[in-house]
């Protein structure tokens, strides 16, 4: 199987055709799709004017699709190497963190998913390394009440997402789910509750 850098190197080759080319660019994302990779896909193509059933899109805009996606993706390995360093040494001192830390680490570790998005449609504007960063500063930080990435405060709790964790809190704002520890326990509380409201209303 081969791995992001060969693939990426195969989108960037003018000798191959562009469809070889495309498809080798969703095939990146198979290695590393913040969004998951319907999402993901649909967030590069709205931001580089890709058509997304373009079998031959513009090979410029291809490239600073994958430009982008890059980015992200060193940011993510460095924090996580970072993470993996620290977590460590605090095993090595005894130290214990909450296991759902550890968790959402092991089920993203690489990159995928991190902030998993729903529906492909909707997700976050800003460029992926910003939002990466973002969610970086939370995890590395003191859990808050709202959304790391678009500061949105409404979050619902769902029971009916199609990957793992399969249930968790969806910021109604940007459209990821939010990985829990990043939130406190009344935010998570709070999305519950508003969950249920929401399912009450539709039954
Ligand atoms: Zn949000």
């Amino acid at each position: 199987m081969a791995g992001f850098r060969s693939l990426a190197r195969q989108v960037r080759d003018v000798r191959c055709d562009l469809a070889l080319r495309r498809y080798s660019l969703r095939k990146c994302l198979e290695r590393f799709a913040p969004y998951g990779h319907r999402a993901t896909w649909d967030h590069l193509c709205a931001r580089h004017s890709i058509e997304p059933e373009d079998r031959a899109p513009d090979p410029a805009r291809l490239v600073a699709a994958l430009e982008e996606l890059e980015k992200a993706r060193a940011v993510w390995l460095a924090y996580e190497e970072s993470f993996a360093d620290r977590r460590k040494r605090e095993k090595h001192d005894g130290l214990r963190r909450p296991a759902t830390i550890d968790d959402w680490h092991r089920r993203t570790w690489g990159g995928n998913g991190v902030a998993r998005c729903e529906r492909p449609a909707a997700h976050p504007s800003a460029p992926l390394d910003e939002v990466l960063r973002r969610l970086i500063s939370a995890l590395e930080t003191e859990p808050g009440a709202g959304c790391p990435v678009c500061g949105g405060k409404h979050i619902v709790w769902r029971q009916d997402l199609a990957n793992e964790p399969w249930f968790g809190p969806v910021c109604t704002g940007c459209g990821i789910v939010v990985p829990q520890p990043v939130l406190t326990s009344e935010a998570v509380a709070a999305a519950k509750r508003a969950g249920r409201k929401e399912l009450a209303s539709v039954a």
